[in-house]
């Protein structure tokens, strides 16, 4: 990922509470903007389905206990996806989640990428744990979309994640979408956000 700034890979990071909608509305992002959708949840749970996989066992600890996974690990996994998917235009959904997500992000990728912007879906939490638990139900097959899990999840995200999405309201490069509506709605005010401030 080398080259002057105006060929950088363009980069929107998706965040928002577990179950606010981060993955529903990138695929629909996707369809009409032709970014390519990385959730690093998604590709840490694919990490831990590797066979030989040397963080399989601390990836899937982390995700049971709605634990943040060392940076090296997401941000490796995040990296070569985007090296490998040969685009140029990407959803980075539910990262980073931390300060050190942050941090490590900043040492090893963020100046050879165009950061656009941060799409912050926020929704109360009742109604994101209602749906966590619903996806749960209906048999996501996840190991943390359980009640027991679920609390720890809004907890990291509450502590941890929710001090992030402050940081990038100050640096006045975040965007905040209501997203308590049902995904249709929700997703007319994301488009309005991106036909307005996704720079060609
Ligand atoms: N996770 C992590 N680092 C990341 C992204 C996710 O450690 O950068 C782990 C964390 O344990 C989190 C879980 O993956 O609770 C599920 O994340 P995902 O974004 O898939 O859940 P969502 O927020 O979409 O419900
Ligand atoms: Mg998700």
């Amino acid at each position: 990922m080398m080259g002057n700034s105006v060929m950088k890979p363009k980069v929107i990071f998706v965040l928002g509470a577990p179950g606010a909608g981060k993955g529903t509305q990138c695929s629909k992002i996707v369809s009409d903007f032709g970014y390519v959708h990385l959730s690093a949840g998604e590709l840490l749970r694919k990490e831990t389905t590797k066979p030989n996989s040397k963080h399989g066992e601390l990836i899937e600890n982390c995700l049971k206990d709605g634990k943040i996974v060392p940076v090296e690990i997401s941000c490796s996994l995040l990296k070569n996806a985007m090296l490998q998917s040969k685009k140029k235009k990407f959803l980075i959904d539910g990262f980073p989640r931390n300060e050190d997500n942050v941090e490590g992000w900043g040492k090893d990728v963020a100046d050879h990428v165009d950061l656009q912007f941060v799409l912050f879906f926020d929704c109360p939490l009742e109604e994101c744990i209602k749906r966590c638990l619903k996806r749960g139900a209906e048999g996501s097959g996840r190991t943390d979309d359980n009640e027991e899990t679920l609390k720890k999840r809004i907890e990291t995200y509450l502590s941890e994640t929710s001090p992030i999405i402050k940081y990038y309201n100050i640096l006045k490069i975040a965007y905040t979408i209501d997203a308590s509506k049902d995904p249709d709605e929700v997703y007319r005010d994301v488009k309005e956000i991106m036909i307005k401030y996704n720079r060609k």
